[in-house]
């Protein structure tokens, strides 16, 4: 069957309320980056429609819907499905001749098939039911296979629109979410392992734009450490416009708590000094919040305690999408985002760095108040931030 658009559709939840014309609008500008410049998106009732870049009028040109495009489809958050289509007259004189067409190349053979009709206008002359009968009649007819109305193997579906039809046979999937800078700008705490990644996702996939702060223990860590999460940052970034990067080098202030604080608080203090240089770099780029990739008794670090009293050194709001995530969900979604592959390479991160095998798991803010007070805080700080680099991906 030929291809002249894909129709592009999304959630109704934008059809309501008054900020319904913005977020269409942001929707369709992220749809369009997405699928590059050269091709048009156009809106239609409530959905969207990408066609060829010749597109004039109704004068169409077909095309076939290859890798790069659907990919773009599929990174656009507020995109809840997509279909390539046929877009054509809706007299059904030229249904049934389609029909035939379908019949020929892609229902004769297979178990079972059906029709499936949708009007938005109620004025055609013939309603779903009549459709589907006429159309599945010819299908059946000329090929012998039978139709099926539960989980057929191919399904004809036809929509008639109020100056032609849409058909198409692939309904496939969109990332669903919020169109991307619908939600504020955020900044994830991203290390080289499997769940910051996917945190960042998941705030992208709400409408945030994200920027990414990643703490590298050199000269304890690798290049290649640094190079994983510099392509852990460029993968997120496909889905926005660009984003920014800071690396900023930890392992000075880290071989100072080494010496200054207990083994046993060590992850709790590295903890509490990225967040006041995360928070410090947010107010610097006017981002407004700090996300993690914690999870809820992970690890030592991840107790309520332990999150508590990190938190606590934070002035803005620090959210963890990941809270209540099991690892199963996570790795199943950071194969799905395609993350995990750069994820499991074997690099090490700063937090193992100097930490003794049994960390604190119920850390006391007085006693860790206590300890800070005999630190220059704000020294460390304001050094760290100096020695910041920021690298910018741009897409
Ligand atoms: P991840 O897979 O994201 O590393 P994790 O389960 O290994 O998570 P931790 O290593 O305890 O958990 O880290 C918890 C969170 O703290 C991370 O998800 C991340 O947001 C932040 N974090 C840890 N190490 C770093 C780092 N080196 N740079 C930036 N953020 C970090
Ligand atoms: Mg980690």
């Amino acid at each position: 069957m030929k291809t002249n658009a894909i129709i592009v559709r999304f959630a109704e939840i934008f059809l309501k309320g008054g900020r319904r014309q913005w977020f269409t609008a942001r929707l369709r500008e992220s749809l369009a980056r997405q699928v590059g410049g050269e091709w048009r998106v156009r809106e239609l009732h409530g959905l969207f429609l990408v066609v060829h870049p010749d597109a004039q009028g109704n004068d169409l040109p077909e095309f076939e819907m290859g890798q790069s495009l659907a990919d773009g489809i599929a990174r656009t958050f507020g995109v809840v499905s997509f279909s390539p289509c046929l877009l054509m007259t809706r007299e059904i004189s030229a249904l049934e001749e389609l029909a035939k067409v379908i019949a020929d190349e892609h229902v004769a053979g297979r178990l079972h098939f059906k029709v499936a009709t949708s009007r938005s206008d109620k004025e055609y002359p013939l309603n779903s039911v009549e459709i589907n009968q006429r159309l599945g009649g010819i299908i059946h007819l000329r090929t012998g296979v039978p139709a099926k109305m539960k989980a057929p193997e191919v399904t004809m579906h036809v929509q008639i629109l109020h100056k032609g039809a849409a058909v198409y046979l692939d309904v496939l999937e969109g990332p669903g979410g919020l169109p991307v800078g619908t939600s504020g700008k955020v900044l994830l705490l991203l290390s080289g392992g499997i769940d910051s990644p996917v945190a960042g996702y998941q705030m992208m996939r709400r409408g945030c734009t994200l920027d990414a702060v990643h703490f590298e223990a050199a000269p304890y860590t690798t290049p290649q450490a640094r190079e994983k999460v510099v392509q852990l940052a460029r993968h997120l970034s496909l889905y926005q416009q660009s984003m920014k990067l800071h690396i900023v080098p930890f392992g000075g202030i880290q071989a100072h708590l080494r010496d200054h604080v207990p083994g046993r608080l060590l992850v709790v203090f590295y903890r509490r000094f990225m967040v006041r240089i995360a928070n410090r770099i947010a107010a610097q780029n006017g981002l407004q919040a700090l996300i993690t990739g914690d999870s809820l008794g992970q690890v030592a670090s991840q107790t309520i305690e332990n999150l508590a009293v990190i938190e606590e050194a934070s002035k803005l709001p620090l959210f963890r999408p990941l809270l209540t995530f099991d690892k199963m969900e996570t790795v199943a979604l950071a194969r799905k985002m395609g993350t995990y592959k750069t994820s499991i390479l074997p690099f090490d991160d700063c937090c193992s760095l100097f930490v003794p095998p049994h960390p604190e798991t119920a850390a006391k803010l007085e006693k860790v108040l206590e300890i800070e007070a005999t630190l220059d805080v704000d020294g460390m700080i304001d050094e760290a931030i100096k020695v910041t680099e920021t690298v910018a991906l741009d897409n």
